[in-house]
């Protein structure tokens, strides 16, 4: 089947610019699927491995990762639970009402929010009298949103989804994409139909991770089969420009160790100035070296320090005879577990709040997820905050440990013993 090329017929291609991927950003090995926990009875069963190789693209510097496994295995029966965090819960409220304020919504308008998940945001909007709608392509956690009293699509969102709703007049005033875009397959389509569904003079608003963040502060373990995608602001620009959408404002979060929130309208609408902000970021991301290779090239050499560190902190821990549990069963812990080879060796159990994940153990590497009260009950010496971008909430709900002497590990961006 040669056409004649030297190039490796497997070599992946850009899913923004189709531009071959020829950079490594960080090869973390194979690491299961980070959402396939797995029950009692089947611990005894093969569990498979995907390579969990990120690449950074020459054309437009998007951070990526190849899709090995669809979109629709990984998200139709998710475990997720966005409404198990208290301070996730309260971002949203507070970001519904100043979009309410500052957007001016009201009785007559309409908001969509594209992976809506269990209607943790768009609730706030239904208590305010904003007409919502979700789209979640999980029916379990979408069933959670219609509880809430949020009507929710369990559709995939797309072109295809956002010309029907555009045929039925449903176009969105606000629309919103938190922590999704990250996770779209083919990204061309997903910003294509959030172009279609966004009325004229609507705003949309989208909170994903910001890949300065990343590089930064070591968080590599927020890399995922779930997330294809990692963005500068520079890339996201150049993203949604290529679909007529103009960023006109960039907010920096504290959220999931550091997201941006960046504000867009259609290019044609000329009412809505371009922010400082938006240049601002730019030209520190530059100064960053977000558009010079040698930039991403220099991240390997940071994880693989974090790990030693880490591990280095455990062994020590562990040769000392302390007990060590860890706190929370999330994606970013699976991927810091499996790519440090962290098991019961290390860790004698882990729990969580979300009863969905209780009883069942983590891919790969197979520690048991219990009840948030077994720590009290099992008094373990140290506990591994994995959801490290929760650490002050959780060391605040969990500051009983200390009652035995008990202390905190925050793995990220250094492993260290929480003061
Ligand atoms: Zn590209």
């Amino acid at each position: 089947m040669s056409n004649g090329s030297t190039e490796t017929p497997t070599r992946p291609r850009c899913r923004f610019c189709s531009e071959p991927l020829r950079d490594t950003f960080v090869d973390l090995g194979m690491s299961p699927l980070c959402e396939s926990y797995v029950r009692p009875d089947r611990l005894a069963a093969m569990e498979r491995f995907f390579p969990l190789h990120a690449y950074v693209c020459r054309g437009c510097w998007l951070v990526q990762l190849e899709e090995f496994v669809g979109a629709d295995e990984i998200f139709s029966e998710y475990a997720y639970f966005s409404s198990y965090a208290d301070s996730w819960v309260a971002h949203a409220r507070s970001y519904c009402e100043a979009a309410i304020g500052r957007f001016g919504l009201g009785p007559d308008s309409q908001v969509v929010e594209v992976a809506s998940n269990d209607g943790y945001l768009l609730q706030w909007f239904v208590k305010a009298g904003v007409p919502a709608l979700g789209i979640e392509p999980a029916a379990n956690v979408a069933a959670a949103a219609e509880k809430r009293g949020v009507p929710t699509l369990v559709r995939f969102f797309g072109r295809a989804l956002a010309e029907e709703l555009a045929a039925s007049r449903r176009r969105a005033d606000l629309l919103v994409g938190n922590n999704v875009l990250a996770q779209v397959p083919d990204l061309n389509d997903f910003v294509a139909g959030l172009k279609i569904l966004l009325a004229p003079g609507g705003v949309l608003t989208l909170e994903f991770p910001h890949l300065v963040r990343l590089m930064q502060e070591n968080q590599f373990d927020t890399i995922y089969h779930e997330h294809f995608s990692y963005f500068s602001l520079w890339t996201a620009q150049a993203v949604f420009a290529r679909h007529g959408l103009t960023v006109f404002d960039v907010e920096e979060l504290p959220t999931h160790g550091g997201s941006l929130r960046v504000y867009l309208r259609h290019a044609e609408d000329g009412r809505r100035l371009v922010a400082g902000s938006v240049a601002g970021l730019l030209a520190r991301e530059r100064e960053f070296g977000i558009t010079r290779p040698e930039r991403y090239h220099q991240f390997t050499a940071q994880v693989e320090e974090t790990k030693r560190g880490l591990l280095d902190l455990l062994i020590r821990l562990k040769r000392e005879g302390k007990r060590v549990a860890g706190y929370g069963a999330p994606g970013k812990g699976n991927t810091l577990l499996n790519y440090c080879g962290i098991r019961t060796d290390f860790l004698d159990f882990t729990v969580d709040r979300n009863v969905h994940k209780q009883g069942l153990f983590l891919p790969g590497t197979h520690i048991p997820i219990l009840a948030p009260d077994e720590i009290a009950r099992r008094r373990p010496d140290y506990v591994l905050i994995l959801p490290w971008n929760f650490r002050d909430e959780i060391m605040a709900q969990m500051a009983g440990i200390r009652s035995w002497g008990g202390r905190f590990i925050v793995p990220i961006p250094k492993a260290a013993v929480a003061a």
